[in-house]
């Protein structure tokens, strides 16, 4: 029996439509990837000009989907910033891949919640499992793993895994007596911004940025002194962020000493390795993060240098207990057998959302996709342009080379002045044709070079290079 007064059922795109579109929204992505090289890298835009060219309210009636693709041309592409246009040596790299995009559009079309293990076992047990063969891939302690005591779970930022790890170690503390008011949270002072906004959302009182010696690694002997007058003052040391590759520099803190502290002091040890974490798939770079053992948590970002497109985040805990103890809550109605099995991992319990989406499968093909020892020869070489340029820079009397190179990226200045440095920094970026990023370092201009985008090649390092020895 039909009821009369029952509205028509909704409609949608057609499966043939979507179909057609779909493939040409492929076909536009990859011209795109074709094309980015001739673009500036930098939106030329002025505030406000992509607002004006949209209607004051949405439409009430639905517009064909060739429009909104077009509208990619029009309206939109005037405002992006080429982050994957191969002359991107700005800031660090943000990876896209053709596995990652493909990855990305069949997670959007399950369009499922993995919240729990029984709403998608797949999502679940394919994320457990990859972050798992990272631990062998990036030669991380084995009982980091899900199998183990420790575990991995995706996040959407490195920022939101620190945040994860300060509340944990905060939620353990409290259960002690100790106040927040009390609490204290160290890192060097070329930290990343984001360790700052994590101890200040989870309620830290205090937050301690120690001094780096000349590479810029944060100096241990001035923690230990740090944490000594914060007793005696009768606040309560809780928490350590070490980096490995600061977002300044690429510096890296010494890990086993900064350890030793943290196991005789018993404070929590967090690493924040969301750049150079990537590099450690190659044996070479693996001297910088000695001391792991000592270690609480761990973040990496393969959202940066993974060709794994934003956001994809990996957060390892050493002991996955206290973090499911801080954040574990259950509602009546996510109680399930499975769950209450203790045989499966419910993800919601490992970081803030409730809602999770499929991110393991874009981390997952990309693996597969280029095989770990395509990742490696990636890695690789973009260290390896960067020493070329390195090298031209410290030969050339006109320039100085700030701090060492470990990675991918190189800070330099010019020797002549300050003046020079910020010149140089705005007529190499008025040219439009490159981005990089103007910094500073002990308050004095300096220029970071970061090459790490998928498609730069040598000839991109070498048109850099004129530039600034054009420009200088
Ligand atoms: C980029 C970066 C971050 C922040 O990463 P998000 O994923 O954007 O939060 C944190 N720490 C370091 C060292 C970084 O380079």
């Amino acid at each position: 029996m039909t009821d009369k007064n029952l509205p028509e059922p909704p409609s949608h795109l057609s499966p043939d439509e979507f179909r057609k579109h779909g493939h040409a929204l492929i076909d536009w992505i990859a011209d795109y990837w074709d094309r980015v090289e001739d673009l500036p890298v930098m939106s030329q835009i002025t505030p406000g000009a992509i607002r004006d060219q949209l209607p004051t309210h949405a439409p009430e009636a639905g517009e064909p989907f060739q429009d909104l693709i077009k509208d990619l041309d029009s309206i939109v592409m005037p405002g992006i910033t080429h982050w994957q246009h191969p002359s991107w040596f700005a800031f660090f790299p943000a990876n896209t891949s053709p596995p990652s995009v493909l990855a990305e559009l069949a997670s959007a079309g399950l369009g499922v919640q993995g919240m729990l293990w029984s709403t998608s076992p797949a999502a679940t047990e394919i994320e457990s499992h990859v972050l798992d063969w990272l631990v062998d891939l990036l030669d991380l302690p084995t009982s980091w793993k899900t199998t183990e005591e420790g575990g991995g779970v995706l996040q959407m930022s490195a920022s939101d895994s620190t945040h994860t790890a300060l509340v944990v170690a905060r939620h353990q503390a409290a259960k002690l007596g100790i106040s927040p008011d009390s609490m204290v949270a160290y890192a060097s002072t070329q930290t990343h911004s984001s360790m700052q906004k994590g101890a200040t959302i989870a309620g830290y009182g205090h937050i301690r940025l120690v001094a780096v010696d000349e590479e810029q690694a944060m100096r241990p002997d001035e923690l230990r002194v740090a944490i000594e007058e914060d007793r005696a003052n009768g606040l309560s040391p809780i928490f350590v962020t070490a980096t490995v590759g600061t977002t300044g520099t690429t510096g890296v803190d010494p890990i086993r000493s900064i350890g030793e502290i943290c196991r005789d002091e018993d404070l929590w040890l967090h690493i924040d390795a969301a750049y150079a974490g990537n590099a450690m798939l190659c044996s070479e770079f693996r001297h910088h993060q000695d001391g792991l053992e000592f270690v609480d948590s761990y973040t990496f970002n393969p959202h940066k240098w993974l060709m794994v497109n934003f956001d994809c985040s990996v957060f390892y805990v050493a002991n996955r207990s206290p973090l499911i103890d801080c954040l574990s809550i259950l509602p009546s109605y996510l109680k399930n057998d499975a769950s209450e099995s203790g045989a499966v991992i419910d993800y919601r319990d490992w970081h803030v959302p409730l809602g999770r989406r499929f991110r393991a499968l874009k981390l997952w093909w990309v693996i597969r996709s280029y095989g770990a020892d395509g990742l490696r020869s990636m890695i690789r070489y973009h260290v390896a342009l960067t020493k070329q340029l390195a090298h031209r820079l410290e030969n050339d009397s006109r320039f100085e080379v700030v701090a060492p190179y470990p990675f991918a990226l190189v800070c330099f200045r010019c020797v002549e002045s300050d003046e020079a440095t910020t010149r140089l920094i705005e007529a190499v970026n008025a040219t439009g044709n490159v981005a990089w990023t103007g910094s500073e370092l002990d308050g004095r201009p300096m220029i970071r070079v970061s090459i790490g985008q998928r498609a730069t090649e040598e000839r991109h390092v070498d048109a850099l290079w004129s530039l600034i020895d054009e420009l200088a």
